[in-house]
């Protein structure tokens, strides 16, 4: 019999527990661990930083759901994984032994990479829910005494729907105050050109966004580098093609929120033949470590090279719906090596997103995600917001459920009707 963990327990961790669980043999133990007790939905963060959502909406008690499945709950967190042991080692100081473990530890945050970022700077966050919060606080004393506003996503960074999203949030929700007129505002991204996304853009997303950005009076910096960011003031280097800076600007903020650069967490950053050097897993297409073949990876944390290469370094996006791909085949490659038999599938590596403006939205399907690809669409329009509310909803209805079945494709084509998924496979 077999003990299979799953380190991480956010969207990817989750999903990797609940759709093992129904397929394991009598008397495999399946344990998750992660870091405290409750599942936070993390697109809905840039919804919580302007208050139409609270922490409690999007939040989820996952003792009880994995109690209910048979899943034993670790929540201390892990402080190192040891792969040549077999063995993670707890935040406590305890350890648990494993025969399969799948990492599901997200990004770690990488702000310290740029003078001023971060919760702890200048800048605020939408990627966990308590810098919603803080960004949130931080809003609602900047509509006291509003100026300027700079969003966007630094150097290095792979996730832009969320800015892009928390842009046009910003846009209306000051719209709706009645005080978008005293806002200046722009984006500043390390992307070649808005749009681009980490995918070289899919469909005509350049169009589709720039467009928006005109309607809306949002201005943009692309090929941007944060140098610094102080009280008030950030300084950005625009490059050219060749990466040489073309123009330095000094933007001056009253609020600024800016995604930054991920890595792989601590507890597994730097374990030769396990991570790349940025501490992302490495993982074939199988979702298996080469170095260490009891090892599989899902979600943010395993490594993807760039699509293209842009003058300002970027990185290619982890989407919900490429995520579960990868679950649903670490799910079958662990049970077919459970039977002794190989492992064989393969994730299919589909970006379908839907990115919220308060108002509307654009969605997007890209398959593969990186090109040239069989299907390459775009599309905006008011539904994309009730869209978004409504996957939230069944989304996180599936989290307290504990329901097994894969989620996203089904909720694409059958709710959404999105049939452009189907079209190449
Ligand atoms: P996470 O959900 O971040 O989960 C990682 C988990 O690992 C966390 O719970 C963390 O506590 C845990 N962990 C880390 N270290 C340890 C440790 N040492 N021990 C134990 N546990 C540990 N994608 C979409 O498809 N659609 C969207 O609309 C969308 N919106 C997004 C909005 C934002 C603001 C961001 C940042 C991303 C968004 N994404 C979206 C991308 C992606 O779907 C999410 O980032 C998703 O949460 C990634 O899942 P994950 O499991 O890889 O990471």
């Amino acid at each position: 019999m077999a003990e299979i963990v799953v380190l991480g327990a956010g969207l990817s961790g989750t999903l990797m527990a609940y759709e093992l669980a129904p397929k394991l043999r009598k008397g495999d133990r399946l344990s998750v661990i992660g870091q405290g007790s409750r599942y936070h939905f993390v697109p809905s963060n840039p919804w919580v930083a302007v208050g139409w959502r609270e922490k409690s909406d999007i939040e989820i008690d996952l003792d009880e759901v994995m109690r209910r499945k048979g899943i034993r709950h670790f929540t201390q967190g892990a402080r190192r994984a040891h792969p040549a042991e077999n063995r993670i080692e707890l935040e406590d100081g305890s350890s648990i032994d494993y025969d399969y473990l799948v990492i599901a530890t997200g990004p770690e945050l990488a702000f310290d990479e740029v003078p001023g970022l971060g919760p702890d700077g200048h800048t605020q966050s939408v990627c966990h829910v308590d810098h919603a919060l803080k960004a949130r606080a931080a809003f609602e004393r900047f509509v006291e005494n509003p100026g300027p506003i700079i969003v966007g996503a630094a150097q290095g960074a792979s996730c832009f729907g969320p800015a892009y999203e928390f842009a046009f949030i910003l846009d209306t929700e000051l719209r709706k105050r009645r005080i978008r007129d005293r806002v200046p505002m722009t984006f500043v991204t390390s992307e070649p050109y808005v749009g681009h996304l980490g995918l070289d853009g899919v469909g005509d997303t350049k169009g589709l966004l720039e467009s928006e950005m005109r309607d809306r009076h949002i201005k943009w910096i692309t090929n941007a580098k944060v140098k610094t960011v102080e009280a008030g003031k950030m300084t950005v280097e625009e490059v050219g093609d060749d990466g040489a800076v073309v123009r330095t600007h000094e933007l001056p903020f009253a609020y600024s929120m800016m995604l930054p650069a991920f890595r792989g967490v601590t507890a597994v950053r730097g374990i030769e033949g396990l991570t790349n050097p940025r501490g992302f897993i490495l993982t074939d297409k199988t979702q298996r470590n080469p170095a260490f073949p009891n090892i599989f990876a899902v979600g943010v944390g395993v490594a993807i090279p760039p699509v293209t290469v842009t003058p300002v370094p970027t990185g290619v996006p982890k989407t919900g719906f490429m995520i579960e791909s990868m679950v649903t085949a670490t799910a079958i490659n662990i049970v077919a090596l459970l039977r002794g038999e190989t492992a064989t599938a393969q994730a299919t590596w589909n970006a379908v997103c839907l990115a919220d403006f308060g108002d509307s939205g654009i969605a997007f399907v890209a398959q593969p995600e990186i090109p040239p690809r069989n299907v390459n669409w775009s599309s905006k329009g008011a539904w994309v917001h009730y869209a978004k509310v409504a996957f939230e909803k069944f989304f996180l209805r599936k989290i307290r459920l504990g329901e097994s079945e894969p989620f996203y494709e089904r909720f694409v084509l059958e709710k959404l009707g999105i049939r452009k998924i189907k079209q190449a496979s």
